[in-house]
């Protein structure tokens, strides 16, 4: 089978590896001649060009660029598609995203891997980085079965786990998961470099280690992910933090009141539903 992929970076790159790997013939088109290169140096695709016309003999497409770019992507890509021809895409949020494409791509399947880092480009692909972790696909009511199935077999290949939800189901859980804890993750680095003495601030910076590491990782990385997040998910995360405010406030309630007793109940129960989320 042929799979074609828009958008070289890290996922895209990554799913070009591991495709290949699993024997499907992968083309690829970047907007640079040196990535197209790079992509074919490294293993990331048999064939690469700058020309989306590369595609016509695709029967899926992944389209693996930033969120702004999806939509101007499959308006490039449907003059040269087939009518079979199924369109995927990796984006971080989805009900922005189906409601643009489907209208115009009814062989479209919105997906999400729920895999990734902090790096981009190229450069930052990897073998492996599917497998185990979750991968979201979210059909609509219009959404071909043929076309899921399509997409779910080669998402299988990637020994990636397969869940299915609408997309605005997705993009709450995720503004949980993922969105949430990048602007929190922001605010405290924000909060703590807000200190006013000098002093006492570079003992902090000094004296941070592997808590801080772990909690700043997420508010600290790509900015533009956090905006892209904030942008296409802006209801589900406002509605997110507006209930991580509350939590907060109540927390700052029981320390003001010095009720220890509440206070240590509560973390007992943090304790416990963390298991629910994190699986080490
Ligand atoms: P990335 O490493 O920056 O790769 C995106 C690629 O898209 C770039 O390498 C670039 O390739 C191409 N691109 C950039 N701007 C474009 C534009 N305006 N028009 C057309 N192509 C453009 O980013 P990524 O992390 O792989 O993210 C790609 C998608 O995966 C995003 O939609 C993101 O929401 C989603 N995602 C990311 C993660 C993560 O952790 N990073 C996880 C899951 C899903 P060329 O310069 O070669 O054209």
């Amino acid at each position: 089978m042929n799979i074609g992929i828009v958008g070289l970076g890290l996922i895209g790159g990554s799913l070009g590896l591991d495709l290949r790997a699993c024997g499907y013939q992968v083309l690829g088109v970047s907007r640079r001649e040196q990535v197209c290169q790079k992509a074919i140096d490294r293993g990331v695709v048999d064939l690469a060009s700058m020309d989306f016309a590369i595609l016509a003999e695709a029967e899926v497409i992944f389209i693996c660029t930033p969120i702004a770019a999806i939509l101007p992507t499959v308006n490039q890509l449907i003059p040269v598609l087939n009518p079979s021809t199924v369109l995927t895409d990796v984006g971080s949020v989805k009900v922005p995203v189906i409601e643009a494409i489907t209208p115009l791509w009814s062989n479209f399947v919105g997906g999400h891997p729920m895999a990734g880092n902090s790096e981009c480009g190229i450069e930052a692909a990897q073998t492996n980085l599917f497998v185990s972790k979750p991968y979201v696909l979210t059909p609509v009511a219009s959404t071909p079965l043929a076309a899921v199935a399509v997409v779910e077999n080669i998402v299988k290949s990637l020994s990636a786990k397969i869940y299915h939800c609408t997309p605005q189901a997705h993009d709450r859980a995720v503004s949980w998961i993922s969105h949430l804890p990048v602007i929190v993750s922001g605010a405290l680095i924000a909060a703590c470099q807000s200190e006013a003495n000098p002093e006492v601030l570079t003992l902090a910076q000094n004296l941070a280690s592997s808590g801080f590491r772990d909690t700043s990782r997420v508010g600290g990385g790509n900015p533009e992910l956090g905006l892209m997040m904030a942008h296409y998910n802006r209801d589900e995360l406002l509605r997110s933090l507006q209930h991580y405010r509350q939590n907060l406030d109540g927390l700052i309630d029981l320390i003001e009141q010095k009720n220890w007793v509440e206070l240590e109940q509560q973390l007992q129960s943090n304790h416990a539903a963390r298991s629910h989320f994190v699986r080490e």
